[in-house]
């Protein structure tokens, strides 16, 4: 996960809250850590909020090697 955007790709993406399978998610919610997670979603176990899974959003983030 090296990538780096251009300007112009920053401006387009901007801050997103995303689920990150590999790192510590606080829920934006409700602060705690328990997650749900699905194919493409991630849910809060104690108030429902739902965040998008990183890789399923921005696929081309991942680095494949
Ligand atoms: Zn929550």
């Amino acid at each position: 996960m090296t990538k780096h955007f251009s300007p112009t790709e920053l401006e387009s993406v901007g801050y997103r809250l995303l689920y990150r399978a590999n790192e510590v998610n606080h829920c934006p919610g409700c602060g705690k850590m328990h997650w749900f997670v699905g194919r493409r979603t991630a849910e809060c176990a104690f108030c429902g909020t739902a965040l998008p899974l990183l890789n399923s959003m921005l696929p081309d983030l991942m680095d494949p090697a």
